[in-house]
């Protein structure tokens, strides 16, 4: 250590040299804890050779307690334009009646005892698929959920053209594992026929599993028997047929340019069951829903595993209304869906009509695409237009929008801010225009924060 390092390091501040400075509106356990960790963050700093200012430290701590004191996990302007966006939540969130204090999550009200918080959703899922559904805490649940279940110590048959992962770790081979099914693979990574899952059977197969591939798309010399095919051989050979279909859409989504299977289609084709994300084109809270035959359902419902993995009353409360506005055919008040079947015209109004408020920003509308993402649909866009802004430093105007209150998420393409107002609400634009104002007026420098 060099003498000037260790000089340095002599005059940092004791935690109760800077409680002095402090005013005490924070609880002082808090406010110590707070000291200790800046002044051991500033001795960091200091051995790593930066630059420290030392009379900045109670600065600092009053900073991060107010920092603390504001929501982490907060609403945002999503300007992008993809629809289900892994980092920014996926299915924008119905508004729902937010249950304040205690609710009947398992009381039967008019029975006057205790109930099963099922029973929240599963008369409309019922409506909604014909078919027994209960719900977990995400679609990887309810993977792991029907394979630990049905196939622990045994095997399920895969195509090895379906062994995918999903972003953030999910990989079916890994899910298997850890679920305790044995995997068996067949077929090639393009092409796998019939003949393969049915010459795979044997006595140790308990189950056979399509899995939608989701986020990528394999074309050329490509072949796989059609679910019929293999909900026959499943059911000839008394094996259950079990599709883990990922987005699974339950309304059709091709009126409006969008090819994902319908749940019920796979369960009118034979699946004994089938499993779908919440948050995906379902647009609903994060969930993991399974329905098929009510004697797997029941098997589901009663592994010890569906204790663990359930849902909490405030994701019954979002997944219900979700729910009913699809079985009442309340597109509008379902955010995803009234995003997706937006019509590119419709948004050009939008984009055209918030372009002239935009008054001295250079800005104009110009055509653009917009994307489902959620790992759905990879390769359909659905067509937009985006309002291009240019703007003196591009770079430093997406960061501000982003530090904003609200915060915006942004585009940048070919050096211009993108607004895609698909995927903001009307009610945000008003919003929106005064950040879009703020950051293409201001030449100021730049307000990171210093580190000290
Ligand atoms: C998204 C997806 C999952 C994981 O679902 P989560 O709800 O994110 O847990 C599993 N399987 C498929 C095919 C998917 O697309």
């Amino acid at each position: 250590m060099t003498d000037e390092l260790s000089r340095k390091l002599r005059d940092l501040p004791s935690v109760d040299e800077v409680l002095q400075q402090l005013d005490s509106r924070f609880p002082r356990e808090l406010l110590a804890a707070e000291t200790r960790r800046v002044i051991d963050d500033a001795r960091a700093s200091l051995r790593a050779g930066k630059a420290v200012d030392l009379s900045n430290i109670p600065r600092r701590v009053i900073e991060s307690l107010e920092a603390m004191q504001r929501p982490s996990l907060r609403q945002v302007i999503n300007a992008t334009g993809v629809i289900l966006h892994t980092n920014l939540g996926r299915a924008p969130l119905p508004a729902f009646a937010q249950l304040g204090g205690y609710s009947n999550l398992e009381y039967d009200l008019k029975a006057g005892r205790r109930g099963k918080r099922d029973a929240h959703i599963s008369p409309l899922l019922e409506r909604l698929l014909g078919k027994p559904a209960i719900a977990v805490n995400n679609n990887a649940a309810a993977v792991y959920l029907a394979l630990n279940e049905l196939s622990t110590g045994y095997e399920t048959i895969v195509s090895r053209g379906e062994l995918i992962e999903i972003g953030d770790g999910f990989r079916i081979p890994d899910i298997m594992q850890s679920s305790g099914a044995v995997l068996r693979e067949v077929g090639t990574t393009n092409r796998t026929r019939i003949e393969d899952y049915a010459n795979a059977i044997s006595g140790r197969t308990r189950l056979i599993l399509r899995v939608h591939p989701s986020n990528f798309h394999i074309s050329g010399f490509t072949a796989k028997p059609v679910l019929k095919q293999l909900a026959e051989l499943g059911r000839e050979r008394g094996i259950p047929v079990y599709e883990d279909l990922g987005s699974g859409c339950i309304v059709d989504l091709k009126p409006w340019g969008i090819d994902e299977p319908v749940v019920a289609d796979s369960l009118a084709a034979g699946v004994n069951l089938v499993s779908f994300s919440g948050d995906k084109l379902l647009g609903g809270p994060q969930a993991g829903m399974l329905a098929g035959d009510p004697e797997l359902v029941g098997r589901l419902r009663r592994n010890p595993m569906f204790r663990a993995l359930r849902l909490d009353k405030l994701m019954y409360s979002a997944l219900e209304t979700t729910l009913r506005r699809l079985l009442f055919a309340n597109w509008n008040d379902l955010p995803a869906l009234r995003m997706i079947s937006a019509t590119a015209s419709d948004i050009q109004s939008r984009a055209e009509g918030f372009c002239r408020q935009l008054h001295s920003v250079d800005a104009e509308v110009i055509p653009g695409l917009s994307l489902v993402g959620g790992g759905s649909t990879p390769d359909q866009p659905l067509p937009t237009f985006l309002v291009a802004i240019s703007c003196e430093d591009t770079a430093r105007a997406e960061r501000e929008l982003r530090a904003g209150d609200p915060p915006v998420v942004a585009r940048i393409e070919d050096d211009r801010l993108m607004l895609d107002l698909r995927t903001v609400f009307e009610a945000e634009e008003e919003s929106l225009l005064r950040a879009i104002r703020r950051v293409a007026a201001s030449s100021a420098p730049d307000m990171s924060l210093p580190t000290y």
